[in-house]
């Protein structure tokens, strides 16, 4: 074990859970916000994924100056410049609903030709002695004309892509895991690690 304490700056059971897996034998404890009851608000100003990431980690690093991951994703659609992006969570609104979310993105996508479509994530790493590192990964693939599935959550029954035929709604959950921008970010990290000595 080469590592003490790692917080991962979320409040997300699956995320905790996720990269607890991942950075298995990395770390002697991976703890996440739900372990602490004062850490301060973390205001996600950024404007692109990579500073959400880092607002996230550095404000939790800061203050209890441990090692922090921040991780922040969402879809970027070519025909719509980039959005809904960095704003996906809310893209219909403050509390919009995944399936308001997608009415929202296949009406403004109604008379687009052009479909592509990417999930990006970017993790950052920020070590107590304030290093900095970013991991970042993405999918690609389609918007559909409809939802299709019922696995999944967020963008995922719109999201079709071609080497499997499927949406992410369909896909079955153990290759998401694999070839999702989550996990793509998240192998880079692990990978990190595995190289420091
Ligand atoms: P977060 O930064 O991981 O919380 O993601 C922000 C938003 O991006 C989510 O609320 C979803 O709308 C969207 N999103 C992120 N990852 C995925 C995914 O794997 N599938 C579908 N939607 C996603």
């Amino acid at each position: 074990m080469k590592h003490k304490t790692l917080v991962v700056a979320t409040r997300n059971i699956g995320k905790v859970r996720e990269f607890s897996l991942i950075l298995k034998g990395v770390y002697e404890e991976i703890l996440s916000l739900a372990n602490f009851d004062n850490i301060p608000k973390i205001e996600e100003t950024g404007l692109s994924f990579r500073e959400n990431a880092l607002i996230k980690a550095e404000t939790v690093s800061g203050f209890l100056g441990v090692d922090v991951i921040g991780d922040d994703s969402g879809l970027v659609v070519d025909a719509l410049g980039g959005a809904p992006g960095i704003y996906s969570a809310r893209y219909a609104g403050e509390r919009a609903s995944d399936d308001e979310n997608n009415e929202k993105l296949l009406s403004e996508l109604k008379a687009e030709k052009n479909r592509a479509a990417k999930f990006i994530c970017c993790i950052a790493l920020v070590l107590a002695d304030g290093t900095r590192e970013f991991f970042e990964g993405e999918c690609k693939g389609t918007i559909l004309r409809e939802k299709r599935g019922s696995g999944g959550f967020g963008y995922d029954p719109v999201f079709y892509v071609s080497q499997y035929a499927k949406t992410m709604a369909e896909i079955d959950p153990s290759i998401k895991n694999r070839i999702s921008h989550r996990a793509i970010a998240s192998g880079k990290l692990k990978s990190y690690f595995s190289t420091l000595k």
